[in-house]
């Protein structure tokens, strides 16, 4: 088999610049869809204050509505902070939503992050709700500091994203493949690794920490205006950047020697940290995916995709990669998946 095409012409460049700048256009989120979460959230605030008074209840967003790479179809996450211990039980929330007219109330109480889920008629919106869980909003402040670094990085993100729905690459709870969190610091460890790199690792880097209201100095560089435009030396085009992550993913990227780690911004190996192929015993480990979780670094946020689910998952990048080497079908590129 030929070699994969190692970079695109000027043209090549503009011309996937110009397709991938169209499709994020479409891609953004409408004001009308904003307003609605907003909404949710004061709706929500409401409901549970009114229930629980003088409980310190806090209704925080997380995932995709608080990280600057929401889609209009987006599910809101949602953390409820509170004192009051018995809400995180979840049974009671569960009765408090129903009773207030939300539908489709799930309660997995059991689950490892426990939730509930619904669905609101009103404002067409479906939620996951979790109580105390600030590891979440921590890392998708995180993420979204990393988004605001670069004016590359949103649209990137939002259009891998977008191919990761459309290719039905992105469900770790039931698809068995990996979740859009997993996708994101893939995208961001990719962009650390670019020479020159085009976003540090936030955690690593001394100084540009602010102080939260409560007096607390975050735990990661987190102030967005003196970190703007770091990566700047970096001329990369969007055009070229989707083109090479592909290629990286696809191609270049060892499986079984290297981890993802936006941590440590640079490759690290699984010997290093422990999750050498061979403590597995088993062969099939060999070609896994591993992406330590920035913060529970003992995590492998890619072991929702097993070895088979993982092939799939990276015969799906390179036909991203071939699609583009061969004439720049964007659109091909994201085609929907059909189920044969
Ligand atoms: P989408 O628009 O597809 O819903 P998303 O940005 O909301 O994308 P999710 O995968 O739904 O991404 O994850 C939502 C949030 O949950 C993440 O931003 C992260 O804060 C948290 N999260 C998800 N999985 C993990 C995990 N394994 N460990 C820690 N936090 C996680
Ligand atoms: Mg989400």
């Amino acid at each position: 088999k030929k070699e994969p095409k190692r970079t695109l012409t000027p043209n090549e460049q503009d011309k996937l610049s110009g397709d991938m700048r169209e499709l994020y256009d479409r891609l953004l989120p409408s004001q009308e869809s904003e307003d609605r979460r907003a909404r949710l959230i004061e709706k929500l605030d409401r409901i549970l204050n009114e229930e629980w008074p003088d409980s310190d209840i806090h209704v925080n967003v997380f995932g995709s509505s608080g990280n600057l790479l929401s889609s209009t179809d987006s599910d809101v996450d949602i953390c409820i902070t509170t004192p009051l211990k018995k809400l995180e039980s979840m049974h009671s929330l569960a009765a408090l939503l129903d009773k207030n007219g939300m539908e489709k109330v799930v309660c997995r109480a059991a689950a490892k992050v426990p939730i509930v889920k619904c669905w609101d008629p009103e404002l067409e919106l479906a939620m996951d709700l979790n109580v105390n869980n600030p590891l979440a909003l921590q890392n998708t402040r995180m993420i979204r500091t990393y988004v605001q670094l670069d004016d590359r990085v949103r649209p990137l993100a939002k259009i891998i994203k977008y191919w990761t729905k459309r290719r039905i690459l992105n469900d770790a709870a039931f698809g068995g493949t990996i979740s859009s969190y997993t996708w994101i610091c893939m995208i961001i460890s990719f962009l650390q690794r670019r020479e020159p790199p085009i976003l540090p690792s936030l955690q690593k880097m001394d100084g540009h920490r602010r102080k939260s209201e409560s007096g607390e100095t975050s735990s990661f560089a987190d102030d967005v205006e003196s970190l703007k435009g770091s990566g700047a030396a970096n001329k990369e085009s969007l055009g070229e950047l989707l083109f090479q992550f592909f290629r990286h993913y696809g191609y270049e990227f060892e499986y079984s020697k290297h981890v993802v780690s936006i941590r440590e911004g640079r490759l690290v190996l699984r010997k290093e940290k422990g999750w050498d192929p061979t403590d597995y015993g088993d062969k099939e480990s060999h070609n896994r995916l591993c992406v330590e979780e920035p913060f529970t670094t003992v995590r492998n946020l890619g072991n929702s995709a097993d070895y088979y689910a993982w092939h799939g998952i990276h015969l799906e990048i390179r036909r991203a990669f071939e699609l583009l080497e061969d004439g720049l079908q964007l659109e091909r590129c994201c085609e929907q998946y059909e189920f044969p």
